[in-house]
């Protein structure tokens, strides 16, 4: 993964940022192929947004409007949703409730996606071990 970000928060530090990133990039495999620029935004009508632009670009917003740890997981929910882009398990499609997952057309309330549960799941996983190393590696509770 490479990557770029824009708008990003004073509350949240660039050695946070850059550690969650290169975190995520491991734990989830990011490919080393994809571009994904990361927008701090306040015009965020939920915690973030992962956009998939085709050829290997991508598009992560982040409401920044949020304390540093709600941040750091809502980064690594989408970025779990880029790592689904980038192997093909997810496709989404123009209907907003539905998407192709793992090769089938699955139409289900936001809650009840496959997608979904997955990110949401890591989320909590990785910004649990993300906080531990941290505070291991300087000794700084997030
Ligand atoms: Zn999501």
């Amino acid at each position: 993964m490479i990557y770029d970000y824009d708008g990003k928060p004073r509350n949240l530090k660039k050695l946070v940022l850059e550690e969650a990133l290169a975190y995520a990039k491991k734990y989830l495999k990011l490919s080393d192929a994809s571009y994904v620029l990361i927008e701090f935004t306040k015009d965020c009508d939920t915690f973030g947004y992962a956009h998939n632009e085709g050829d290997n670009d991508y598009h992560i917003e982040i409401n920044k409007n949020h304390t540093v740890p709600l941040m750091l997981g809502t980064l690594f929910h989408e970025l779990t949703h880029i790592r689904q882009y980038e192997t093909g398990r997810l496709i989404m499609t123009p209907n907003d409730d539905g998407a192709v997952w793992e090769g089938l057309y699955v139409e289900a309330e936001y809650d009840d996606q496959p997608w979904e549960e997955e990110a949401y799941d890591l989320e909590t996983k990785m910004l649990r071990n993300f906080k531990r190393n941290f505070k291991k590696k300087y000794n700084y509770a997030l």
